[in-house]
Protein backbone atom coordinates (compact mmCIF):
# COMPACT_ATOMS: atom_id res chain seq x y z
CA UNK A 1 0.00 0.00 0.00
CA UNK A 2 1.22 3.64 -0.65
CA UNK A 3 0.05 6.39 0.58
CA UNK A 4 -0.75 10.30 -1.11
CA UNK A 5 -1.07 12.78 1.01
CA UNK A 6 -2.55 16.43 -0.48
CA UNK A 7 -1.91 19.30 1.64
CA UNK A 8 -4.62 21.98 1.47
CA UNK A 9 -8.00 21.67 -0.34
CA UNK A 10 -7.86 24.52 -2.75
CA UNK A 11 -8.82 25.41 -6.37
CA UNK A 12 -5.97 23.26 -7.66
CA UNK A 13 -6.60 20.26 -5.41
CA UNK A 14 -10.25 20.76 -5.80
CA UNK A 15 -10.03 19.60 -9.50
CA UNK A 16 -7.19 17.64 -9.34
CA UNK A 17 -9.19 15.48 -7.26
CA UNK A 18 -12.31 15.65 -9.57
CA UNK A 19 -9.62 14.01 -12.33
CA UNK A 20 -8.69 11.40 -9.79
CA UNK A 21 -12.25 9.92 -9.32
CA UNK A 22 -12.55 6.14 -10.59
CA UNK A 23 -9.24 6.13 -11.52
CA UNK A 24 -7.21 5.45 -8.68
CA UNK A 25 -5.24 2.16 -8.90
CA UNK A 26 -6.19 -0.11 -6.08
CA UNK A 27 -2.91 -0.17 -3.13
CA UNK A 28 -2.83 3.56 -3.39
CA UNK A 29 -4.26 5.43 -0.26
CA UNK A 30 -5.29 9.17 -0.97
CA UNK A 31 -5.53 11.45 2.27
CA UNK A 32 -6.31 15.04 2.39
CA UNK A 33 -5.44 17.15 4.95
CA UNK A 34 -7.23 20.51 5.04
CA UNK A 35 -8.67 22.49 7.86
CA UNK A 36 -12.19 22.35 6.46
CA UNK A 37 -14.52 20.11 4.79
CA UNK A 38 -15.82 22.12 2.16
CA UNK A 39 -13.45 24.94 -0.19
CA UNK A 40 -15.14 28.28 -0.43
CA UNK A 41 -14.67 29.59 -3.79
CA UNK A 42 -13.04 32.98 -3.92
CA UNK A 43 -14.17 34.20 -7.33
CA UNK A 44 -17.47 34.17 -5.56
CA UNK A 45 -16.54 36.95 -2.65
CA UNK A 46 -17.63 40.09 -4.34
CA UNK A 47 -21.06 38.06 -5.10
CA UNK A 48 -21.31 37.15 -2.03
CA UNK A 49 -20.46 40.50 -0.24
CA UNK A 50 -22.95 41.85 -2.32
CA UNK A 51 -25.69 40.04 -1.69
CA UNK A 52 -26.61 37.37 -4.91
CA UNK A 53 -25.19 34.72 -3.33
CA UNK A 54 -25.47 32.66 0.12
CA UNK A 55 -22.28 31.54 1.63
CA UNK A 56 -23.62 28.00 0.90
CA UNK A 57 -23.72 28.79 -3.11
CA UNK A 58 -19.68 29.64 -2.76
CA UNK A 59 -19.36 26.12 -1.19
CA UNK A 60 -17.81 22.96 -2.98
CA UNK A 61 -18.34 19.98 -0.94
CA UNK A 62 -14.62 18.18 -0.43
CA UNK A 63 -16.68 15.24 0.93
CA UNK A 64 -17.78 14.53 -2.17
CA UNK A 65 -15.44 14.73 -4.40
CA UNK A 66 -13.09 12.28 -1.62
CA UNK A 67 -15.59 10.02 -1.68
CA UNK A 68 -15.76 10.07 -5.47
CA UNK A 69 -11.93 9.09 -5.55
CA UNK A 70 -11.85 6.91 -2.67
CA UNK A 71 -9.61 9.43 -0.38
CA UNK A 72 -10.17 10.44 3.45
CA UNK A 73 -9.97 13.68 4.93
CA UNK A 74 -8.11 14.84 7.81
CA UNK A 75 -9.59 17.89 9.62
CA UNK A 76 -6.20 19.55 10.42
CA UNK A 77 -3.37 21.59 9.29
CA UNK A 78 0.16 21.17 8.30
CA UNK A 79 2.70 22.42 10.54
CA UNK A 80 5.63 21.36 9.06
CA UNK A 81 7.25 19.20 6.25
CA UNK A 82 10.51 17.07 6.40
CA UNK A 83 10.82 16.46 2.57
CA UNK A 84 13.86 13.70 3.61
CA UNK A 85 12.03 11.94 5.81
CA UNK A 86 9.00 12.09 4.15
CA UNK A 87 6.66 12.81 6.72
CA UNK A 88 4.30 15.55 7.86
CA UNK A 89 3.25 17.01 11.22
CA UNK A 90 0.04 17.93 12.36
CA UNK A 91 -1.80 20.81 14.19
CA UNK A 92 -3.25 18.06 16.37
CA UNK A 93 0.33 16.09 17.27
CA UNK A 94 -0.11 13.48 14.49
CA UNK A 95 2.37 12.86 12.25
CA UNK A 96 2.20 11.33 8.70
CA UNK A 97 4.48 9.29 6.54
CA UNK A 98 3.99 9.35 2.80
CA UNK A 99 5.51 7.54 -0.27
CA UNK A 100 3.93 10.72 -2.59
CA UNK A 101 3.45 14.25 -1.27
CA UNK A 102 1.44 17.61 -3.69
CA UNK A 103 1.06 20.73 -1.55
CA UNK A 104 -1.95 22.79 -2.75
CA UNK A 105 -1.50 25.26 0.62
CA UNK A 106 -2.52 28.52 -1.32
CA UNK A 107 -0.60 31.56 -0.32
CA UNK A 108 -0.43 34.02 2.59
CA UNK A 109 -0.82 37.52 2.67
CA UNK A 110 2.13 39.97 3.05
CA UNK A 111 1.38 42.51 6.02
CA UNK A 112 4.62 44.17 6.56
CA UNK A 113 4.25 47.88 7.99
CA UNK A 114 1.05 47.27 8.96
CA UNK A 115 1.24 45.67 12.49
CA UNK A 116 0.43 48.79 14.48
CA UNK A 117 -3.13 48.93 12.97
CA UNK A 118 -3.82 45.94 15.35
CA UNK A 119 -7.16 44.28 15.68
CA UNK A 120 -8.71 46.42 12.68
CA UNK A 121 -6.59 45.28 9.91
CA UNK A 122 -8.28 41.96 8.51
CA UNK A 123 -6.89 39.69 5.49
CA UNK A 124 -9.17 38.47 2.41
CA UNK A 125 -7.00 35.37 2.82
CA UNK A 126 -7.52 32.69 4.00
CA UNK A 127 -10.98 33.49 2.17
CA UNK A 128 -12.96 31.00 4.47
CA UNK A 129 -12.07 33.30 7.47
CA UNK A 130 -13.22 36.28 5.42
CA UNK A 131 -16.34 34.74 4.70
CA UNK A 132 -17.09 34.30 8.27
CA UNK A 133 -16.03 38.05 9.15
CA UNK A 134 -17.97 39.59 6.84
CA UNK A 135 -20.94 39.82 8.62
CA UNK A 136 -19.34 41.19 11.94
CA UNK A 137 -17.76 43.95 9.03
CA UNK A 138 -21.61 45.11 8.17
CA UNK A 139 -23.05 44.59 11.75
CA UNK A 140 -20.77 47.15 12.83
CA UNK A 141 -21.36 49.71 9.92
CA UNK A 142 -25.25 49.60 10.69
CA UNK A 143 -24.88 50.53 14.41
CA UNK A 144 -22.35 53.55 13.65
CA UNK A 145 -23.55 57.02 11.42
CA UNK A 146 -20.51 56.88 9.77
CA UNK A 147 -17.92 53.95 8.98
CA UNK A 148 -14.83 54.25 6.97
CA UNK A 149 -13.14 51.40 5.09
CA UNK A 150 -9.50 51.15 3.72
CA UNK A 151 -8.95 48.17 0.83
CA UNK A 152 -5.39 47.86 1.12
CA UNK A 153 -3.59 46.42 -2.98
CA UNK A 154 -5.17 47.44 -5.62
CA UNK A 155 -4.69 43.76 -8.01
CA UNK A 156 -7.96 41.79 -8.94
CA UNK A 157 -8.83 41.22 -5.67
CA UNK A 158 -8.85 44.56 -4.31
CA UNK A 159 -10.58 46.22 -6.81
CA UNK A 160 -13.24 43.28 -6.57
CA UNK A 161 -13.55 43.83 -2.89
CA UNK A 162 -13.73 47.62 -2.68
CA UNK A 163 -16.47 47.69 -5.30
CA UNK A 164 -18.52 44.90 -3.47
CA UNK A 165 -17.85 46.12 0.25
CA UNK A 166 -18.75 50.12 -1.02
CA UNK A 167 -22.17 48.55 -2.41
CA UNK A 168 -22.85 45.86 0.72
CA UNK A 169 -21.70 49.36 3.19
CA UNK A 170 -24.12 51.67 1.80
CA UNK A 171 -27.02 49.58 2.32
CA UNK A 172 -26.86 49.73 5.99
CA UNK A 173 -24.49 52.79 6.58
CA UNK A 174 -25.73 56.18 5.56
CA UNK A 175 -22.25 58.05 5.40
CA UNK A 176 -19.70 55.40 4.15
CA UNK A 177 -16.13 56.28 2.85
CA UNK A 178 -14.39 53.66 0.79
CA UNK A 179 -10.80 53.72 0.04
CA UNK A 180 -8.39 51.79 -2.44
CA UNK A 181 -4.77 51.66 -1.75
CA UNK A 182 -2.30 50.56 -4.40
CA UNK A 183 1.15 50.48 -4.17
CA UNK A 184 4.06 51.63 -6.45
CA UNK A 185 2.91 49.73 -9.32
CA UNK A 186 -0.36 51.57 -9.03
CA UNK A 187 -3.62 50.31 -10.25
CA UNK A 188 -4.36 46.22 -11.69
CA UNK A 189 -0.46 45.87 -12.18
CA UNK A 190 -0.59 43.23 -15.53
CA UNK A 191 -3.95 44.38 -17.14
CA UNK A 192 -3.81 46.31 -20.33
CA UNK A 193 -4.20 50.54 -19.99
CA UNK A 194 -8.06 50.47 -21.13
CA UNK A 195 -8.86 48.13 -18.36
CA UNK A 196 -6.66 50.54 -15.61
CA UNK A 197 -8.41 53.69 -17.12
CA UNK A 198 -11.74 52.07 -17.24
CA UNK A 199 -11.73 50.88 -13.58
CA UNK A 200 -10.44 54.24 -12.64
CA UNK A 201 -13.64 55.80 -13.95
CA UNK A 202 -15.95 53.31 -12.21
CA UNK A 203 -14.24 53.94 -9.05
CA UNK A 204 -15.26 57.76 -9.08
CA UNK A 205 -18.32 56.75 -10.49
CA UNK A 206 -19.07 54.84 -7.31
CA UNK A 207 -17.47 57.39 -4.50
CA UNK A 208 -14.00 55.52 -3.85
CA UNK A 209 -10.98 57.06 -3.30
CA UNK A 210 -8.22 55.63 -5.35
CA UNK A 211 -4.46 56.51 -3.43
CA UNK A 212 -1.05 55.33 -3.08
CA UNK A 213 -0.22 53.64 -0.25
CA UNK A 214 2.92 54.73 1.22
CA UNK A 215 3.26 51.97 3.46
CA UNK A 216 2.60 54.28 6.47
CA UNK A 217 0.57 53.04 8.77
CA UNK A 218 -0.64 56.25 10.43
CA UNK A 219 -2.04 57.43 7.27
CA UNK A 220 -4.75 54.11 7.65
CA UNK A 221 -7.23 55.92 9.74
CA UNK A 222 -10.29 53.64 9.10
CA UNK A 223 -12.66 51.11 11.36
CA UNK A 224 -11.61 48.43 8.92
CA UNK A 225 -8.78 47.63 7.19
CA UNK A 226 -8.93 44.81 4.48
CA UNK A 227 -5.58 43.36 3.28
CA UNK A 228 -5.21 42.46 -0.50
CA UNK A 229 -1.70 42.90 -0.94
CA UNK A 230 -0.76 39.49 -2.92
CA UNK A 231 0.92 36.83 -2.36
CA UNK A 232 3.83 35.68 0.20
CA UNK A 233 5.46 31.66 0.03
CA UNK A 234 3.75 30.05 3.45
CA UNK A 235 6.09 30.10 6.49
CA UNK A 236 6.43 26.57 6.63
CA UNK A 237 8.21 25.37 3.34
CA UNK A 238 11.49 27.35 4.43
CA UNK A 239 12.32 24.22 7.00
CA UNK A 240 10.67 21.80 4.63
CA UNK A 241 14.06 20.76 3.03
CA UNK A 242 12.35 21.00 -0.59
CA UNK A 243 14.15 23.14 -3.12
CA UNK A 244 12.67 26.64 -3.36
CA UNK A 245 12.77 29.75 -5.68
CA UNK A 246 14.19 33.05 -4.24
CA UNK A 247 10.55 34.08 -2.77
CA UNK A 248 10.04 31.06 -0.99
CA UNK A 249 7.63 29.33 -2.97
CA UNK A 250 8.40 25.60 -4.14
CA UNK A 251 9.96 25.44 -7.53
CA UNK A 252 8.39 22.78 -9.92
CA UNK A 253 8.85 21.65 -13.30
CA UNK A 254 6.75 22.02 -16.14
CA UNK A 255 4.51 18.72 -14.73
CA UNK A 256 4.27 20.53 -11.53
CA UNK A 257 6.84 18.06 -9.76
CA UNK A 258 9.60 19.36 -7.39
CA UNK A 259 12.90 20.23 -8.33
CA UNK A 260 14.38 19.01 -5.56
CA UNK A 261 12.27 15.81 -4.82
CA UNK A 262 10.60 13.78 -7.23
CA UNK A 263 7.95 12.45 -4.66
CA UNK A 264 6.34 15.78 -4.44
CA UNK A 265 4.22 17.97 -6.08
CA UNK A 266 2.93 21.23 -6.14
CA UNK A 267 0.31 23.26 -7.70
CA UNK A 268 -1.35 26.65 -6.95
CA UNK A 269 -0.25 29.72 -5.43
CA UNK A 270 2.19 27.56 -3.17
CA UNK A 271 4.22 26.74 -6.46
CA UNK A 272 6.91 28.72 -8.47
CA UNK A 273 7.89 27.41 -12.01
CA UNK A 274 11.25 27.98 -13.35
CA UNK A 275 10.57 27.81 -16.84
CA UNK A 276 7.99 29.88 -17.80
CA UNK A 277 6.47 32.66 -16.18
CA UNK A 278 3.51 32.20 -13.80
CA UNK A 279 0.67 34.80 -12.20
CA UNK A 280 -0.16 33.43 -8.99
CA UNK A 281 -4.23 32.97 -9.93
CA UNK A 282 -7.39 31.00 -9.44
CA UNK A 283 -7.10 30.14 -13.42
CA UNK A 284 -3.58 28.89 -13.54
CA UNK A 285 -4.37 26.62 -10.01
CA UNK A 286 -7.92 25.44 -11.75
CA UNK A 287 -6.10 24.48 -15.01
CA UNK A 288 -2.51 23.24 -13.68
CA UNK A 289 -4.65 21.42 -10.96
CA UNK A 290 -6.38 19.15 -13.90
CA UNK A 291 -2.66 18.44 -14.86
CA UNK A 292 -1.34 17.67 -11.60
CA UNK A 293 -4.60 15.28 -10.67
CA UNK A 294 -3.53 13.38 -14.01
CA UNK A 295 -0.04 13.25 -12.75
CA UNK A 296 -0.58 11.99 -9.50
CA UNK A 297 -2.20 8.84 -10.65
CA UNK A 298 0.36 8.18 -13.26
CA UNK A 299 3.49 8.28 -11.22
CA UNK A 300 1.20 5.76 -9.21
CA UNK A 301 0.70 3.52 -12.25
CA UNK A 302 4.49 4.32 -13.10
CA UNK A 303 3.31 6.02 -16.18
CA UNK A 304 4.99 9.32 -17.60
CA UNK A 305 3.58 12.64 -16.28
CA UNK A 306 1.66 15.74 -18.53
CA UNK A 307 3.02 18.89 -19.01
CA UNK A 308 1.22 22.30 -17.92
CA UNK A 309 1.60 24.73 -20.69
CA UNK A 310 0.16 28.16 -19.40
CA UNK A 311 -1.59 30.36 -21.85
CA UNK A 312 0.37 34.11 -22.19
CA UNK A 313 -3.12 35.74 -21.58
CA UNK A 314 -5.91 34.71 -19.32
CA UNK A 315 -9.48 35.81 -18.99
CA UNK A 316 -10.36 38.11 -15.97
CA UNK A 317 -13.98 38.79 -14.90
CA UNK A 318 -14.02 41.33 -12.09
CA UNK A 319 -17.33 42.42 -10.81
CA UNK A 320 -17.50 46.52 -9.76
CA UNK A 321 -21.23 46.17 -9.08
CA UNK A 322 -24.07 43.37 -8.29
CA UNK A 323 -24.67 42.57 -12.04
CA UNK A 324 -21.74 44.15 -13.95
CA UNK A 325 -18.45 42.94 -14.21
CA UNK A 326 -15.89 43.90 -16.82
CA UNK A 327 -13.85 41.30 -19.05
CA UNK A 328 -9.84 41.89 -18.88
CA UNK A 329 -8.14 39.72 -21.79
CA UNK A 330 -5.17 40.45 -22.76
CA UNK A 331 -5.01 44.00 -24.54
CA UNK A 332 -9.11 43.74 -24.67
CA UNK A 333 -11.50 44.93 -22.09
CA UNK A 334 -15.35 44.42 -22.30
CA UNK A 335 -17.69 45.64 -19.18
CA UNK A 336 -21.63 45.38 -18.60
CA UNK A 337 -24.46 42.69 -17.61
CA UNK A 338 -23.61 40.55 -20.59
CA UNK A 339 -20.07 40.10 -18.77
CA UNK A 340 -21.55 39.29 -15.22
CA UNK A 341 -23.59 36.95 -16.89
CA UNK A 342 -20.79 35.04 -18.28
CA UNK A 343 -18.94 35.34 -14.87
CA UNK A 344 -21.80 34.13 -12.77
CA UNK A 345 -22.41 31.22 -15.37
CA UNK A 346 -18.53 30.30 -15.37
CA UNK A 347 -18.72 30.85 -11.28
CA UNK A 348 -21.49 28.30 -10.90
CA UNK A 349 -20.66 25.71 -12.90
CA UNK A 350 -17.13 25.22 -11.37
CA UNK A 351 -19.36 25.37 -7.54
CA UNK A 352 -21.79 22.46 -8.82
CA UNK A 353 -19.38 20.90 -10.69
CA UNK A 354 -17.21 20.03 -8.72
CA UNK A 355 -19.96 19.19 -5.64
CA UNK A 356 -23.00 17.71 -7.20
CA UNK A 357 -21.95 16.72 -10.48
CA UNK A 358 -19.05 14.72 -9.64
CA UNK A 359 -20.91 13.24 -6.98
CA UNK A 360 -23.53 11.98 -9.55
CA UNK A 361 -20.80 10.57 -11.94
CA UNK A 362 -19.35 8.74 -9.39
CA UNK A 363 -22.61 7.09 -8.15
CA UNK A 364 -23.84 6.35 -11.92
CA UNK A 365 -20.48 4.54 -12.24
CA UNK A 366 -20.14 3.01 -9.00
CA UNK A 367 -16.91 4.26 -7.98
CA UNK A 368 -18.63 5.01 -4.66
CA UNK A 369 -18.32 0.91 -4.31
CA UNK A 370 -14.08 1.01 -4.47
C1 LIG B 1 -11.12 38.03 -3.04
C2 LIG B 1 -10.32 37.28 -4.06
C3 LIG B 1 -10.81 37.22 -5.35
C4 LIG B 1 -10.06 36.53 -6.32
N1 LIG B 1 -10.56 36.47 -7.59
C5 LIG B 1 -9.85 35.82 -8.53
C6 LIG B 1 -10.33 35.74 -9.87
O1 LIG B 1 -11.40 36.27 -10.19
N2 LIG B 1 -9.58 35.08 -10.78
C7 LIG B 1 -8.40 34.48 -10.44
O2 LIG B 1 -7.77 33.86 -11.31
N3 LIG B 1 -7.90 34.55 -9.20
C8 LIG B 1 -8.60 35.19 -8.23
N4 LIG B 1 -8.10 35.27 -6.94
C9 LIG B 1 -6.84 34.59 -6.62
C10 LIG B 1 -7.14 33.14 -6.31
O3 LIG B 1 -8.07 33.06 -5.25
C11 LIG B 1 -5.88 32.39 -5.85
O4 LIG B 1 -4.89 32.52 -6.82
C12 LIG B 1 -6.27 30.93 -5.67
O5 LIG B 1 -7.07 30.82 -4.50
C13 LIG B 1 -5.08 30.02 -5.50
O6 LIG B 1 -5.61 28.73 -5.35
P1 LIG B 1 -4.78 27.60 -4.66
O7 LIG B 1 -5.28 26.31 -5.22
O8 LIG B 1 -3.34 27.88 -4.75
O9 LIG B 1 -5.12 27.68 -3.09
P2 LIG B 1 -6.41 28.16 -2.34
O10 LIG B 1 -7.62 28.01 -3.17
O11 LIG B 1 -6.09 29.49 -1.76
O12 LIG B 1 -6.55 27.10 -1.16
C14 LIG B 1 -5.54 26.79 -0.24
C15 LIG B 1 -6.12 25.77 0.72
O13 LIG B 1 -5.07 25.28 1.55
C16 LIG B 1 -5.50 25.25 2.90
N5 LIG B 1 -4.32 25.39 3.73
C17 LIG B 1 -3.52 26.46 3.88
N6 LIG B 1 -2.51 26.20 4.72
C18 LIG B 1 -2.67 24.90 5.10
C19 LIG B 1 -1.94 24.05 5.96
N7 LIG B 1 -0.86 24.48 6.60
N8 LIG B 1 -2.39 22.78 6.14
C20 LIG B 1 -3.51 22.33 5.49
N9 LIG B 1 -4.24 23.11 4.66
C21 LIG B 1 -3.81 24.38 4.47
C22 LIG B 1 -6.48 26.41 3.02
O14 LIG B 1 -7.35 26.23 4.10
C23 LIG B 1 -7.18 26.33 1.66
O15 LIG B 1 -8.26 25.44 1.72
C24 LIG B 1 -8.82 35.93 -5.96
C25 LIG B 1 -8.35 36.01 -4.65
C26 LIG B 1 -9.10 36.67 -3.69
C27 LIG B 1 -8.56 36.73 -2.28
Amino acid sequence: MQRLILVGGGHAHVVALSVMAGRVPRGLEIVLVNPSSHHLYSGMLPGFLVGNYTASQCRIDLQALLQAAGAELVRARVTAIDADARCVRLDNGRTLAYDWLSLDMGSETPQAGLEPLGPRVFSVKPVAAFFDLWPTALAQAQQATSFSLSVVGAGAAGVEIAFAAAHSLRRVCPNVRVQLLSSESGLLPGHAPSVQNHITTLLKTHNIDLLTFSRDAAALRADFVLLATGAKAPALLRESKLGLDEAGYVLVDSTHRSRSHDNVFAAGDVCSRDDVPMARSGVHAVRSGAVLGANLIAVANGAPCKTYQPKAASLYLLAYAPRRAMASWGRLSVSGWLMWQLKDWIDRRFVEGHSRFVMRRAQTNGWLTR
